[in-house]
């Protein structure tokens, strides 16, 4: 919400939307990106999490459970295609289109716990969390980073 001059408000609508890679389904929902995924013993499960970038909270159900360091499969809720990286094992990758329209990818790790999430847009990448360093793909030169594959 904006404030305008004379008191009048408006609802400006500067949202990011999250797009599967494979089909483009919209994965937000109201407040959360949503995934279906798939812990250590194979259980499956749905698992929400916060669209702004370096936001680590998520949400789902209290008898889904997964340890920290598991590594969680993730798959498009739509397609059910898998959105497991190509460049790396231990990363999700989804596409986020900005309010102008403009496309980046957004890569994020999937080992439970671990902080590592990064925006790869044709200005470059924007890294973000604490376990960020572990990922050594996106320390390419500006100019590489497009022709990075998903
Ligand atoms: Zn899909």
């Amino acid at each position: 919400m904006y404030l305008v001059k004379g008191g009048f408000y408006i609802l400006q609508i500067m949202e990011n939307h999250y797009v599967c890679p494979h089909c483009r389904g919209q994965l937000k929902v109201g407040e959360y990106i949503i995934f279906r995924i798939r812990n250590a013993s194979r259980d499956k499960g749905l698992l929400l999490l916060h669209p702004e970038i370096g936001n680590y909270s998520s949400m789902k159900h209290p008898q889904f459970e997964f340890r920290e360091g598991d590594r969680v499969d993730f798959f498009c809720p739509i397609c059910f295609q898998s959105l497991g990286a190509t460049i790396d094992e231990n990363l999700v990758h989804v596409i986020m289109i900005d309010s102008k329209q403009k496309e980046h990818k957004i890569y994020f790790s999937r080992i439970a716990g671990e902080r590592s999430t990064y925006q790869v847009s044709d200005e470059g990448v924007r890294e973000t969390g604490e376990h960020s360093y572990r990922y050594t793909h996106f320390k390419l030169s500006d100019n590489l980073i497009q022709y990075l594959n998903t």
